[in-house]
């Protein structure tokens, strides 16, 4: 079984970091294939080689002078492979890239640089082969992933080297350029590269344990996702809870391999399994909790509104001309709820309302803005019973009003909308009834 290991700009911040990455990757003989992204922060003020490229291209496309950002790429560049004793110098490198910068400057070249040059002082630190992304990574005329072509050319080249560091985030267009990714890409690049050679697992290393049962911010110190689907990674990013790029998902979702999101810097956790399909349950029955502030709820209330068969779609048409993408729909006899999000709405609001008023002649039309939505995930949940009357009862015992709820035909997932003063409150409870009584309750059994 290969591994495909990729890590992340905060796990290849500085040479010390280089080290851990080296020794993650000596201490299993399957993890083959390394796919780099550029030199992170070092600290909270620190700025990312990225975010120096992009203002390198910045300032040459203006015609301004580049060099400030450019000599801090360079020295974050020099500065690891000295504190790693390599014998390498990137000045031909760095040559090539001002060159460019000068009299050709172009976005998606300047910032694919930062991988570029990580995978090749990664592929000398670990004396494996450098293979550029470039010459196996394809997007096609309109500018999408050319999966095709791709996979037969980077499972053709993988399959001619025992070991090699890719580097991600960037590949070829179809005029033979340069193109990125969208930011944070590199973990698209792992994926791609764990499907070509059929890895075992894609193990994405990075600076947390894993995925966290509910967002740091609101939660002090939450628990580790252990066990996760796709389904339910999608139901909860979709809700602003991040721990990767999204699309990474694909292409090892449909070539069955399962994702392990790792940490770096404590590789003794086990960190989250992403998979298709699992028997584990979470012992909390619920995955996880994520939820987003800021959507709008329409209420349209019209008597005998059934026996009308062109109802609901007159009023989605409404939405749909001005388009705003619907989030949920959840319904009542006589009423119909429509919840968009706020800055989708408010420009086009008065267009949309006059249309349904026109078009369906509601009894009333009530808008309510400043509603957050809450998700409550977990596969566990369509198995047991009361898992919905636990969320509302903890919501009710916080005294939160909930103005909406809604649960997704698959069980997988319980939406409840709550007002946005009451967001952070009512993922505190929900939490609280689901994750710390159960803790507490093991802790004295
Ligand atoms: N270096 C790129 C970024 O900062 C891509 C990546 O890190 O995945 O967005």
């Amino acid at each position: 079984m290969k591994k495909v290991v990729k890590f992340g700009g905060s796990s290849l911040a500085d040479a010390k970091q280089f080290q851990k990455v080296r020794d993650i990757i000596q201490a299993d003989d399957t993890r083959v294939y390394v796919v780099p992204s550029a030199p992170g922060k070092r600290n909270d003020s620190d700025i990312k080689v990225t975010d120096l490229l992009y203002e390198c291209y910045e300032h040459a496309v203006a015609g301004q002078n580049f060099y400030e950002p450019f000599l801090a790429v360079k020295d974050r560049y020099n500065e690891i492979i000295q504190g790693l004793g390599l014998n390498l110098s990137l000045a031909e490198a760095f040559d090539a890239i001002e060159n460019k910068l000068i009299h050709e400057p172009e976005k998606d070249y300047t910032a694919s640089r930062g991988e570029y040059l990580n995978g090749l002082v990664m592929a000398n630190f670990l004396g494996y082969e450098f293979i550029d992304a470039t010459e196996v990574i394809f997007f096609d005329e309109a500018g999408n992933f050319d999966e095709a072509k791709t996979n037969s050319i980077l499972s053709q080249r993988l399959e001619a080297c025992a070991h090699a560091v890719i580097p991600g985030f960037y590949g070829m267009d179809s005029n033979g350029k340069i193109k990125t990714f969208s930011r944070g890409g590199s973990d698209i690049t792992g994926s791609i590269v764990a499907a070509a050679c059929r890895a075992g697992v894609y193990e994405n290393w990075t600076d947390v344990s894993g995925l966290l049962m509910a967002d740091p911010h609101i939660i002090s110190n939450p628990a580790v996702i252990k066990n996760i689907t796709y389904k339910e990674l999608r139901e909860l990013a979709y809700m602003g809870a991040s721990v990767m790029h999204e699309d990474a998902i694909f292409p090892v979702k449909k070539a069955g391999i399962p994702i392990n999101i790792r940490n770096t810097n404590k590789p003794e956790d086990p960190g989250t399994w992403i998979v298709e399909n699992t028997a584990r349950r979470s012992k909390y029955t619920i995955t996880g909790i994520a939820g987003r502030k800021n959507f709008c709820s329409i209420i349209i209330s019209k008597d005998l509104m059934h026996s009308q068969p062109d109802f609901y779609r007159k009023v989605v048409q409404c939405f749909e001309e001005n388009n705003i993408p619907l989030e949920h729909l959840p319904s009542g006899i006589d009423t119909m709820t429509v919840i968009v999000h706020e800055n989708k709405f408010i420009e086009h609001e008065q267009d949309v309302l006059s249309r349904i008023a026109k078009f369906v002649k509601p009894e009333s039309l009530e808008v309510e803005s400043g509603i957050s939505l809450i998700a409550v995930v977990g596969r566990s949940m369509k198995s047991q019973t009361g898992t919905a009357a636990k969320i509302f009862s903890a919501l009710a015992d916080a005294r939160i009003n909930v103005r909406m709820i809604d649960q997704g035909a698959s069980e997988l997932n319980i939406i409840v909308g709550v007002l946005n003063e009451d967001f952070e409150r009512a993922i505190r409870s929900i939490y609280h009834v689901f994750v710390e009584k159960q803790q507490n309750y093991t802790k004295h059994t």
